[in-house]
């Protein structure tokens, strides 16, 4: 599927070929921390269907608890998550994150990872009092 993707201040935009069975939810401490919230929403494009059309990502090198390093991307204006990628100039694939695709309605999570650090009250918001506004 052809999406396309936007930081928050518009700086950074993409497009990419997406495959929307990747699509998931990543709920380890490391996507917390870096969302600022309960869990991150991922999908995964080949590098070679990834187009910047605008700005010049940031990268930050995560290195997990494990060792593994992984390359994060994001707009160094406002700081939205644009995607990350194995630690290597030339990786196979980018991990987009859904939230800031055009398309992000139709990239339902197909599954969850790292459920041990899950946030129990994050797995069923659907009983809490809903509106439209703040
Ligand atoms: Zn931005
Ligand atoms: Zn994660």
């Amino acid at each position: 599927m052809k999406v396309q993707g936007s930081c928050h201040c518009g700086q950074v935009t993409y497009e990419a070929e997406v495959d929307p069975d990747s699509a998931h939810i990543c709920n380890c401490i490391d996507c917390q921390m870096l969302t600022g919230s309960a869990f991150r929403v991922s999908v995964h494009a080949p590098k070679a269907t990834f187009r910047l059309l605008t700005g010049q990502p940031k990268v930050y090198v995560k290195t997990a608890d494990s060792g593994a390093r992984r390359r994060h991307s994001f707009c160094p204006n406002c700081g939205t998550p644009v995607n990350s990628s194995a630690d290597t100039d030339d990786p196979t694939t980018y991990s987009l994150r859904v939230g800031c695709l055009k398309e992000r309605a139709q990239l339902a999570p197909k599954k969850r990872n790292w459920c041990r650090s899950a946030m129990a009250w994050a797995q069923n918001v659907s009983t809490l009092p809903a509106k439209d506004t703040q």
